[in-house]
């Protein structure tokens, strides 16, 4: 199934059983950065991979936090800096694999601040980096961008250009996810297809890897809620994570993300529900053929998300009061700008009433 994605020309794809043993093969002669979270080194999954690599030549870095801050990461690049590191190899979900984008980035450009690098419109990576992602949704591992946060002022920046040279699927690394960390990637990934459906820059290959992704998603998430132990349905969303990326590497993504950032700014809303509770309420105002969906595709899309009941999911974060009162943010036009409709003249406060019904 795995060859969908093979000719995906920018990104090995090495899909494995079992991390570890295919690692050493993939990795350099030379001095290595180790980019994950806390808990990966809890559970013992760093010190098996320092085992098959060697611990003199691995740097580790487990400090990575969800919505990675942006002074955070230029602080932590320092330790860095200077330590002849040839590859990086990010193990974890988004925020890991992003903030490894960075440290990609800054050790490309050791002369340059992390301020600079997001003001450059697209840094050329000249680090190797491998990408191991342990979630299925934000499809991180094959895509060229990043996002980095500077929550005091309310803002979030993109990093553009650095993309894994290897993206290594090993679904057993999320065999073990609770439930709420397998379903909001997970629509992450299924707002990524939609968002690059409905979208200015769809092309042909795009429209490929996106409806692919939808029909895998809307197969085996269900069967994974039902049974968190159908590995075989854990994979099939890891590959549909992998295609969705490659969709939104393409097109970008469009008004449900620009509507989600906001809000995961101002009432911590998880990304992958941020961006997806929208999406039914949006194919309800505008109708799936204004938004370039089969009809047959958005009743199935709908028909899943339904039954996830994500207004209920929202209120886990914050009351409805308060969101349709207190969302203030303007949209971010570099993402509200790809939606195949004209963002200037969308009512969110309207989008997210529907939502909210
Ligand atoms: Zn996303």
């Amino acid at each position: 199934m795995i060859e969908r994605l093979a000719d995906y020309p920018d990104v090995n794809i090495v899909e494995c059983d079992d991390v570890m043993s295919v690692l050493p093969r993939l990795v350099c002669s030379g001095n290595i950065l180790l980019v994950t979270s806390k808990g990966f080194v809890k559970r013992g999954t760093v010190s098996r991979l320092l085992e098959s690599l060697g611990t003199d030549r691995v740097m580790v870095f487990d400090e990575v936090t969800p919505n990675p801050e942006k002074s955070h990461l230029q602080r932590a690049s320092g330790d860095f800096a200077g330590k002849g590191i040839q590859q990086v190899i990010a193990l974890g979900g988004g925020s890991v694999i992003d903030a490894a984008k960075v440290f990609c980035g800054l050790l490309s450009y050791p002369n340059y601040s992390l301020d600079e690098l997001l003001s450059t419109d697209v840094v050329e990576n000249r680090i190797n980096l491998i990408a191991i992602p342990t979630t299925s949704g934000t499809g991180a591992e094959v895509t060229p961008f990043a996002t980095v946060w500077q929550s005091d002022i309310g803002k979030k920046y993109s990093l553009y250009g650095v993309r894994p040279n290897i993206a290594v699927l090993d679904s057993s690394l999320t065999n073990s996810l609770p439930e709420k960390q397998t379903l909001y990637p997970s629509l992450d990934a299924l707002s990524h297809a939609i968002e690059s459906l409905w979208n200015i820059n769809s092309t042909e290959q795009s429209r490929e890897y996106a409806l692919y992704a939808i029909d895998l998603i809307c197969d085996n998430l269900p069967l994974v809620l039902n049974n968190p132990s159908d590995f075989l349905a854990r994979k099939n969303l890891q590959i549909a994570s992998s295609a969705a990326g490659m969709a939104i590497s393409i097109t970008k993504t469009a008004i449900a993300h620009a509507i989600s950032y906001p809000l995961t700014m101002q009432f911590n809303v998880p990304h992958g529900l941020a961006c997806s509770f929208t999406i039914n309420s949006i194919i309800n105002i505008f109708g799936a053929e204004q938004l370039n969906l089969d009809s047959e595709l958005a009743s199935k899309v709908q028909g899943l998300l339904r039954s996830l009941n994500l207004p209920n999911e929202i209120e886990s974060y914050v009351s409805w009061d308060i969101l349709l009162s207190e969302l203030t943010t303007p949209l971010d036009p570099s993402r509200a700008g790809k939606f195949i409709i004209n963002f200037e003249k969308l009512n969110v406060q309207e989008i997210l009433l529907v939502a909210k019904a």
